[in-house]
C-alpha cells in the first residue's frame, strides 16, 4: 500500500476519533521510527508514554516470542506462571499489596473507583482535580477534571467532585460523610505537566489517614521509571492506598494494573470484578521483561542523570527566549510552557523529523525513551531551539 491509499482506507473505514498526523510507520528501534518511505524520525514522545524502553526492546521481543510459542491465553479461573511472577515483582517494587490485572489505564482507574465504593460501604464520593486526566470510560471520564472531554456525553456517573490542584483547603471543603477516596496524578500529563507540591501530597496522605479515605494515585503516565524512580510517589515519601498503572508497563503491549494496599485488599472478593484478558501470559511476560530491563540496564540512574541534563538545556532556552514561560517536570517527563499555542511548533519539529507533543494548548511535552542518549537529547534541543528562535 502507498501512503495515500492507507489514508483513504482509514477515512472510509475507521471512526475519526483521532486527529491524525499524516505519517505511516512501519518500524521502530529504540528512539528511532521509520516510515513507509524509509525516512527516519527521532521519537521524543513514544506512544504517549508507552515507550519507556524505546521501540522494540530486544528483551521484550524475546519474552513475547518465547511465550507466544508456549501458551498465548489462559483465563483467570486458572493459574499461570507469568501472572504469579509479575504480581510478585510489582508488589516488590511498589509496596505490600495485591494486584488486579486489566488492559488499560481507564480500566485500572475504573477498578480503583469500584474498589473505593465497595470499601466506602455507603460512602461513594471520589474527590478529583482540575486539569486531571483519568481515561475515557464513563466513570474515569467523570473523574477527569476537564470539561472538554465530557462535552456531549452527559449525564456523567454521579459521585465525583473536582477541586483545584495543589489546594488543600479546597480538598478539605469538599470532604463530606459520603467521601470514599481522593484520586490524583502526581504530575498531570494531559493537564499540562503540572507537578503536585510535596506539602500538598503529604497533607493529603494525612487527611486520608484521619478520615479513613483511600488515596488513589494514578501513575498511568508517571509510572515505570519515567521520573527517575520506579514510581513517582517514591519522590514524595508516601505510600498510596491504591496505585494504578498502564502505559509503559507492557513495553508496547496493552496492560492495566491496580495495586491495593495489603490491609484493604480483601475489599473485593470472588465475582466482584473481572477482566477476561487481564493479566494474560503474553502481556505478563512482556511486563516482566520491562521491569527486569529497567533494573539490569540501570535505567533509573540514567533517567536521573539525563533528566537533569535535559532540564538544564531547557532552562537555558527559557533564559534565552521570552516565548518560554515555564519549564516543569521530573526526570524525563518535561513540559515547556509557551506564551503561544504549541501546535505549529510541533508541526515544524515534525518537518525536521523530531516527534514531540503539545498538551493543554501551550505546553510542549517531551517524554523520550528512558534510555535516550545524550546525543539524541542534544539533537532534540537543537531542533527546538531553532523553532524558539523563529518565535523570538
Ligand atoms: C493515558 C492515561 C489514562 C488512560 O489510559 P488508557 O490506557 O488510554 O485508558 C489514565 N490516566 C492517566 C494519567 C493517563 O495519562
Amino acid at each position: 500500500m502507498k501512503k495515500e491509499e492507507v489514508f483513504a482506507v482509514y477515512k472510509e473505514n475507521i471512526l475519526p476519533t483521532y486527529s491524525k498526523v499524516p505519517l505511516v510507520f512501519v518500524k521502530g528501534k529504540g528512539s528511532r521510527l521509520f516510515d513507509l518511505d524509509s525516512r527516519e524520525y527521532l521519537d521524543f514522545f513514544p506512544g504517549w508514554g508507552v515507550g519507556n524502553l524505546g521501540h522494540c526492546h530486544p528483551k521484550v521481543m524475546q519474552a513475547v516470542r518465547d511465550q507466544v510459542s508456549k501458551l498465548i491465553f489462559i483465563p483467570n479461573n486458572y493459574y499461570h506462571l507469568a501472572q504469579a511472577k509479575l504480581a510478585a515483582e510489582l508488589v516488590r517494587v511498589s509496596f505490600p499489596g495485591k494486584v488486579f490485572f486489566c488492559n488499560s489505564g481507564a480500566e485500572a482507574n475504573e477498578a480503583a473507583i469500584k474498589f473505593s465504593r465497595k470499601f466506602g460501604n455507603g460512602r461513594y464520593e471520589v474527590i478529583t482535580f482540575e486539569n486531571s486526566f483519568h481515561g475515557r470510560t464513563l466513570a474515569a471520564l467523570a473523574a477527569t477534571g476537564q470539561k472538554k472531554y465530557q462535552d456531549g456525553f452527559a449525564p456523567m456517573p454521579e459521585g465525583f467532585k473536582t477541586v483545584k490542584y495543589n489546594d488543600l483547603e479546597a480538598v478539605k471543603a469538599a470532604i463530606t460523610d459520603k467521601t470514599a477516596a481522593i484520586m490524583l496524578e502526581l504530575i498531570q500529563g494531559e493537564g499540562g505537566i503540572n507537578v503536585a507540591e510535596k506539602d500538598f501530597v503529604l497533607a493529603l496522605r494525612k487527611t486520608c489517614d484521619e478520615k479513613k479515605l483511600l488515596l488513589i494515585i494514578d501513575e498511568v503516565q508517571t509510572g515505570i521509571g519515567r521520573t527517575g524512580k520506579m514510581f513517582c510517589f517514591q519522590h514524595y515519601g508516601i505510600t498510596p492506598d491504591i496505585l494504578t498503572l498502564a502505559k509503559a508497563l507492557g513495553g508496547g503491549l496493552p496492560i492495566g494494573v491496580m495495586i491495593a494496599r495489603k490491609e484493604i485488599s480483601d475489599t473485593l472478593g470472588p465475582g466482584m470484578h473481572a477482566s477476561t484478558f487481564g493479566g494474560g501470559p503474553v502481556i505478563c511476560r512482556a511486563a516482566l521483561a520491562v521491569l527486569q530491563a529497567i533494573e539490569k540496564e540501570k535505567i533509573l540512574n540514567h533517567v536521573t542523570q539525563m533528566g537533569a541534563y535535559l532540564f538544564g538545556r531547557l532552562e537555558e532556552l527559557k533564559k534565552t527566549f521570552t516565548v518560554i514561560k515555564d519549564v516543569r517536570g521530573i526526570g524525563l517527563m518535561a513540559g515547556v510552557e509557551l506564551n503561544i499555542p504549541g501546535k505549529q511548533i510541533v508541526e515544524n519539529c515534525l518537518q525536521k523529523r523530531l516527534l514531540i507533543n503539545c498538551t493543554h494548548e501551550r505546553v510542549l511535552r517531551l517524554m523520550p525513551a528512558l534510555n535516550v542518549s545524550k546525543g539524541n537529547v542534544d539533537k532534540a534541543v537543537r531542533i527546538i531551539k531553532e523553532e524558539m528562535k523563529r518565535c523570538g
